[in-house]
C-alpha cells in the first residue's frame, strides 16, 4: 500500500512517499455458493520472520549489485567507456516498521515513481472496465514490463488463473490510495457510485473522460493487460 511519512525515512530526504507491504497467503473460501480465493495476512510472528529475510535478501541483492557496479567502474577506468549505456538500477531502501501497539509488522520501502504510476494505472483500468479488472503483480523495469497478473470480478470467472485472486480484487477500493498521477487525471473514488452494468460494460461504447460531466458513461473494455502489490506475493514470500 503506498502512502506517506511525516518525515523522510531514507537517504532522498526529499521523498516522503513510501509502499508499505505485508506477506500474505492465498485460501479458498465459499461466497454465496462460489469458490474465491482469498488472502489472509500472516501472523505478526510468522510476518516477522518473513519480512526479516525480506529485509536480509534486499540487502544482500544491494551489496551484490553494487559489487557489480563497482567491479565495472574499476574496469571501464582502465579500458575506457563502452558505446553502449549501462543501466543504472538499485534495489529499495527498506526497513521493518511496527504499528503503535507494538503488535503488526510492517515492510516499508522508499516508493518509487514508476510503483506509484503502475498504481495509478491500476486505479485507471478499475474504472475504464467499471470494476471489470486490473493488472497487479506488474514485473519488471526500465519500460519493459513482464509476467503480469490479472485481478478481476468473479463475473470473468476463472480465466486467468492462480494470480486471480478475488479478493485482492475485491479489497482494491479500500487499499488502493490515490497519488499525484490519479489526482492529476481526476479518477473517480465514488466507486459506489459507479454505474454497474454488465451488458453496458462489454459494449464498445466511445471512452469516457473521468473528470468530465460524461463520467458515468461506459469505460472502454480494457484489452491489455494494478494496487501495485499491495502485499508480498505469495511466491516471493512463502519459499
Ligand atoms: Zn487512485
Amino acid at each position: 500500500m503506498f502512502g506517506e511519512s511525516v518525515t523522510p525515512l531514507f537517504n532522498d530526504r526529499t521523498n516522503y512517499e513510501i509502499c508499505v507491504k505485508q506477506a500474505f497467503y492465498t485460501e479458498p473460501t465459499q461466497s454465496a455458493g462460489v469458490q474465491l480465493m482469498q488472502t489472509v495476512i500472516h501472523d505478526t510472528p510468522f510476518q516477522a520472520k518473513l519480512l526479516v529475510m525480506e529485509m536480509r535478501l534486499l540487502a544482500f541483492g544491494t551489496a551484490a549489485l553494487n559489487g557489480c557496479y563497482k567491479w565495472m567502474a574499476r574496469y571501464i577506468r582502465i579500458h575506457g567507456q563502452p558505446s553502449f549505456d549501462i543501466p543504472q538500477m538499485r534495489f529499495v531502501q527498506a526497513g521493518l516498521g511496527l504499528s503503535e501497539d507494538g503488535t503488526k509488522v510492517f515492510l516499508i520501502e522508499e516508493s518509487i515513481l514508476l510503483g506509484r504510476f503502475l498504481a495509478f494505472t491500476q486505479h485507471l483500468q478499475y474504472w475504464m472496465t467499471l470494476k471489470l479488472f486490473f493488472i497487479s503483480d506488474y514485473q519488471g523495469g526500465k519500460g519493459l514490463l513482464t509476467d503480469p497478473q490479472v485481478l478481476s470480478s468473479s463475473e470473468l470467472g476463472n480465466i486467468f488463473a492462480e494470480g486471480n485472486v478475488s479478493s485482492g480484487y475485491q479489497s482494491f477500493e479500500r487499499d488502493h490510495v490515490c497519488n499525484e498521477f490519479c489526482k492529476f487525471f481526476d479518477l473517480r473514488t465514488d466507486y459506489a457510485n459507479w454505474p454497474i452494468d454488465s451488458g453496458s460494460r462489454l459494449s464498445k461504447s466511445s471512452p469516457s473522460e473521468p473528470g468530465s460531466s460524461k463520467a458515468h458513461l461506459n469505460g472502454p473494455l480494457f484489452n491489455t493487460g494494478g494496487s501495485m502489490d499491495m502485499a508480498l506475493s505469495t511466491t516471493t514470500m512463502s519459499g
